[in-house]
């Protein structure tokens, strides 16, 4: 199998050939057809997060450790099954759910992987989607999504899961609410729209791109707002007409988390996904005087993939723009995507020539 794989962090990937892996027990491999490409993975390129203060978290104590293979949106089809792989057959087209966990602590019994401190994830700890096939442990991993377009698809397994997941986690919201999402890359119009197809219409798109904030307002955003405009958390307040039920926070920097909690009504919760980094510095008694919430969100649980893939197979759920490359162009979507170049998505194709 052909893998791009992390050889130092911060350095191009290397093209790596190596032995395609056979299934044993329950695993199923996976041929690998389509890969999106995450904001996460450039966090995971670079080999830390930032926590603020200069300190940092590294990706090597959670066993990411070089040579290491990224890619947490998979798509592919079914190449070969372990003996004990029930209820899968060869030929199949599935997502892959990536964000697996132990699979025997409370959470994973509860099928809420993602709350596992143990996690086994694709592309984070074992060998992930930037490769022609990757094994899965389980068959309950794999989701069908016939009829969607296989691109889309793909990124379902974060983008999608993951903006479904911060979106259930609002507060109640009454009909004049408006909700803002901080950041309109990948996963954030993916929460546009996953708000819009759970049917909330009063949405405030916030970027420092122009054509990130245009992508936005077609995709469904009624308003917006550039994040850098001076009286930002009052503009906010403004376009939301003093009804700010809910913020999305793609970003997740300092600014972006003082203007989401700045801005939030009374009682109105901060949901927090991005992961740019930093530290917040907040007053305490603000949080119970304003009765507001602040809660963080990673990514999401196998049922809500499975809720957020049947929103696309009724065609309710809105594609965002996607553009296919062919996978040995990797690295240079990397480079894009750091720069702020990419617009929506970037899905690698790994049944291109160029592989
Ligand atoms: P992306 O690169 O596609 O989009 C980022 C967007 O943020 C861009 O449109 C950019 O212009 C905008 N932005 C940058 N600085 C801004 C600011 N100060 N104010 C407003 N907008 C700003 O990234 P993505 O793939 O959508 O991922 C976004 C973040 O979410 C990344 O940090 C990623 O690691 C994280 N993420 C977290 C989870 C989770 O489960 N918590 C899951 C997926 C991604």
């Amino acid at each position: 199998m052909i893998s791009y794989q992390i050889a130092e962090h911060g350095r191009p990937l290397q093209k790596v050939l190596s032995e395609t892996p056979k299934p044993r027990g329950t695993e199923v491999l996976v041929r690998v057809t389509r890969s999106g490409v995450c904001h996460s993975d450039l966090h995971i390129w670079d080999g830390y997060f930032d926590l603020g203060g200069g300190k940092r978290f590294y990706v090597k104590d959670r066993g990411c450790v070089p040579p290491f293979t990224m890619g947490h949106e998979p798509f592919g089809i079914v190449e070969a099954v372990g003996p004990r792989a029930k209820g899968v057959k060869v030929g199949q087209k599935r997502i892959v759910f990536p964000w697996i966990g132990c699979g025997q602590c409370a959470m994973c019994k509860d099928e809420l992987d993602n709350y596992c401190t143990a996690m086994r994830t694709i592309g984070v700890v074992k060998p992930g989607a930037y490769s022609t096939h990757l094994l899965v442990p389980h068959p309950k991993y794999l989701v069908d999504a016939k009829g969607i377009d296989e691109a889309f698809a793909a990124t379902l397994a974060c983008s999608g899961v993951t903006a479904y997941s911060a979106v259930r986690k609002l507060a109640r919201l009454t009909a004049r609410d408006a909700v803002a999402v901080i950041g309109c890359g990948g996963v954030g119009l993916a929460t546009i729209a996953v708000l819009r197809a759970t049917g909330v219409k009063n949405v405030i798109a916030c970027d420092v791109d122009e054509s990130k904030l245009a992508a936005a307002r077609e995709f469904g955003a009624r308003l917006t707002l550039d994040t850098r405009t001076p009286d930002a958390v009052q503009k906010l307040q403004g376009l939301a007409k003093a009804s700010l039920g809910g913020v999305i926070d793609l970003v997740g920097m300092p600014a972006t988390a003082h203007l989401g909690l700045g801005a939030l009504r009374k009682g109105g919760r901060y949901v927090m996904v991005g992961l740019f980094g930093g530290e917040l510095q907040h007053p305490l008694p603000p949080f119970a005087l304003r009765a507001i919430g602040i809660v963080g969100s990673y990514v999401g649980n196998l049922q809500e993939l499975r809720e957020v893939v049947a929103l696309a197979r009724k065609k309710r759920l809105k594609k965002m723009p996607l553009s296919t490359r062919p996978a040995n162009e990797v690295n240079a979507i990397l480079e894009d995507l750091k720069a702020a170049k990419v617009l929506g998505r970037v899905v690698l194709d790994f049944e291109s020539a160029a592989t």
